[in-house]
């Protein structure tokens, strides 16, 4: 039976962790895997979710089953935060497995209702997005979004990617904070964007996974807003797991834009009946904490103030690493925890041997893992592997 199958790949962000861990020197940086880390290098737990958990713990009384949609509550309580407005029936959401489960929904979605469809992506992007869409047989196709070298995000090929597609056809933009290389699409941009998707008939699929964390929970969700207000058919794959900091504990939604309040509620059947076939329902206990949140004023306030002082943290090691060298300078136009440095693999390979700095083989940083003391040393260490 199983002497059928391939070896498959094991994750090398994943095995970095490993190595750097088994790293004795002190000096030693982390830039790898995507976690935020407050300035003391640590991952947080918030205080906000601390404190809805406290109130689960004494005010929960059941954990029966939910459905395969999850909880309806916190679907909706997340809507204003996302769309900035209740954006009416026409707007279906289901609970998911973290932004990986939503983007997985959002494909099986496409597949089932146009098996034949194309999904543009534009390239580099998220390495878990092709694998996900080749699992579901799309045909996925890349257009240069951004070029290492230049460090430009490549708005013209994006535009002709989608003028050349046909109605029907899908293309996957980040919401924001762009992974892997910072690379936003500016409200002009979006417009274009827009403009072009609507004489096209080419329907967005957009993951919004680290929402707050580039330019705060309003100036990051522009286009998440402008494409949903103006077109009749938008997908938007929500993560909480990074603007929660609840990465282990799998939040996630999908919530799918259709031309009528009916074709909504067709869209929301096929979105369950996907959830049953594949998680059955989806895992509680960090959707609770976010819905827990959302209903209480106070502790959305003490969570706003939480995310706006992480966003800035990143802001501050951006402007800081911006003027640390020329090769650096487009860190300051650039949003969100990543970047990617025009390295190649020796150059990787070196930075981490030489010089205790771990960041992921393609040259991918994870900012949030600098502070802003150890940029002198980053850029000693990046200069004498030869980068500018
Ligand atoms: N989309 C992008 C672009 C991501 O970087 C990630 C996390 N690495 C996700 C989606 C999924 O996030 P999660 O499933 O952990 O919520």
């Amino acid at each position: 039976m199983f002497d059928t199958l391939p070896e498959q790949p094991a994750d090398a962000l994943l095995a970095l962790i490993g190595l750097y861990r088994a790293d004795p020197r002190p000096q030693k940086l982390d830039l790898g895997v995507g976690v935020y880390r407050d300035d003391s290098g640590v991952t947080p737990i918030m205080a906000a979710v601390k404190a809805a958990e406290k109130v689960l713990l004494e005010t929960r009384t059941t954990k029966a089953y939910l459905g395969p949609e999850g909880d309806p509550v916190y679907t909706d309580l997340l809507k204003p935060i996302v769309f900035g407005k209740d954006p009416g029936g026409r707007v279906a959401g289901i609970q998911t497995p973290g932004g990986t489960g939503a983007v997985r929904l959002a494909a099986d979605l496409v597949a089932l209702a146009r098996p034949d469809a194309k999904i543009l992506y534009g390239a580099p992007t998220w390495p878990n997005h092709l694998q996900i869409l080749n699992a579901t047989r799309l045909k996925a196709v890349p257009h240069p979004y951004f070029d290492v070298k230049a460090q430009t995000v490549n708005v013209a090929s994006l535009v002709a990617a989608i003028e050349s597609a046909s109605a029907g056809d899908v293309v996957l933009l980040h919401g924001c904070c762009h992974n892997p290389t910072g690379g936003e699409l500016e409200p002009a941009d979006w417009r274009t964007v827009l403009k072009a998707l609507q004489e096209t008939g080419v329907v967005p699929l957009i993951d919004f996974a680290y929402h707050g964390l580039g330019k705060g929970l309003e100036g990051d969700a522009y286009g998440v807003r402008l494409l949903t207000d103006n077109l009749d058919e938008v997908m938007v794959a929500y993560s909480c797991d990074k603007n929660f900091g609840l990465y282990r504990e799998r939040v996630g939604a999908l919530y799918v834009k259709a031309r009528d309040e009916k074709a909504a509620s067709v869209v929301m059947s096929n979105l369950a009946a996907f959830s049953r076939v594949s998680w059955s329902m989806p895992p509680d206990h960090g959707a609770a904490i976010v819905r827990t949140i959302l209903e209480d004023p106070e502790l959305t306030r003490i969570w706003r103030e939480e995310i706006d002082r992480m966003g800035a943290r990143v802001r501050g090691v951006r402007s800081a690493l911006a003027a640390a060298g020329p090769g650096l300078k487009a860190h300051e136009t650039q949003t969100g925890m990543f970047s990617t440095l025009a390295l190649g693999p020796e150059q990787v390979l070196a930075l981490r041997k030489d010089h205790a700095v771990y960041m992921a083989g393609s040259g991918r940083i994870n900012v949030a893992g600098l502070h802003v003391r150890d940029i002198p040393a980053f850029v000693t260490a990046l200069k004498a592997v030869g980068y500018p």
